[in-house]
């Protein structure tokens, strides 16, 4: 008999991207990095299917292991990023509408 309290807590997370894709249109949400909570672990980098999550450049924060930041212009609002880092490592992605976000960082992400 199965155990009942023998949970699966990955059936949720999706299997790392295994063909890059591009962005065909202006997604509806966009990936935000918390850079002061990432802890530069990388675990979300494999799973998007666009492959646009890098390394903040050195520059930036001078220390051995900097955080994760997306190139926005190039997110499709998935979402995969940010359940990957909630539920296997950290919460340090967030999704906000684009519209939101674009008069936030005021920056207008391309079509
Ligand atoms: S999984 Fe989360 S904590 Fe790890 S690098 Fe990605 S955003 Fe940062
Ligand atoms: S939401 Fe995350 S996983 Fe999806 S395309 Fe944007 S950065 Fe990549």
């Amino acid at each position: 008999m199965a155990d009942p309290y023998k949970y699966d807590h990955y059936k949720t997370v999706p299997d790392p991207t295994e063909k890059i894709n591009k962005k065909k249109k202006k997604p509806r949400l966009m990936a935000v990095v918390d850079e002061d909570n990432c802890t530069g672990c990388q675990v979300c980098v494999p799973f998007c299917p666009v492959d646009c999550i890098e390394t903040v450049p050195n520059e930036k924060y001078n220390i051995p292991i900097p955080p994760v930041q997306i190139r926005f212009d190039e997110c499709i609002g998935c979402q995969i990023c940010a359940k990957v880092c909630t539920k296997l490592t950290w919460d340090a992605i967030h999704m906000l509408p684009t519209e939101e976000f674009e008069s936030l960082y005021n920056i207008t992400v391309a079509e």
